[in-house]
């Protein structure tokens, strides 16, 4: 389909390892709607939600994360700190019976922004297979 091979190509583009819109995010030059942040990780609305709640939860330090399929053996404590924020989030969002944490890793899934980020997603009844 042509709408999968030009996301797949900007996903591509995407990935060169420079700075990516969520620094400025980080640094606040950007506005969010911040739902969670601690001395590690951000969590902040998707501008673009796939659901009633749709949260991005990401590392404040990039560290070679771009994708998760850059993952090294240092990332591990950080990794595990993104998931049980992903947890806080849906709690304090209220979906925490339900909700769903997706990782796009790479450009065969589409990934766009190339700063490692979960999301969390719920609110309503999630569809499997996803897309
Ligand atoms: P990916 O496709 O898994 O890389 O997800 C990137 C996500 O970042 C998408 O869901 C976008 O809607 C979201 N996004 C991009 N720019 C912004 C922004 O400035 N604020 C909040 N979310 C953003």
């Amino acid at each position: 389909h042509d709408e999968e091979a030009s996301a797949r190509a900007a996903a591509t583009e995407a990935n060169t390892g420079a700075p990516t819109i969520f620094d400025k995010i980080i640094s606040k030059e950007i506005p969010s709607t911040i739902i969670y942040e601690d001395e590690k990780v951000l969590a902040f609305r998707d501008v673009n939600p796939q659901a009633p709640v749709h949260v991005l939860v990401i590392p404040k330090l990039r560290d070679g994360l771009t994708e998760l399929g850059k993952a090294e053996p240092r990332h591990e404590d950080i990794l595990g700190h993104l998931l049980h924020a992903s947890k806080i989030v849906a709690e304090k969002e209220g979906i925490v019976d339900g909700f769903r944490v997706v990782i796009n890793s790479g450009a065969s899934a589409c990934q766009s922004v190339y700063h490692l980020h979960l999301h969390v997603l719920g609110g309503r009844q999630m569809k499997w297979p996803p897309g």
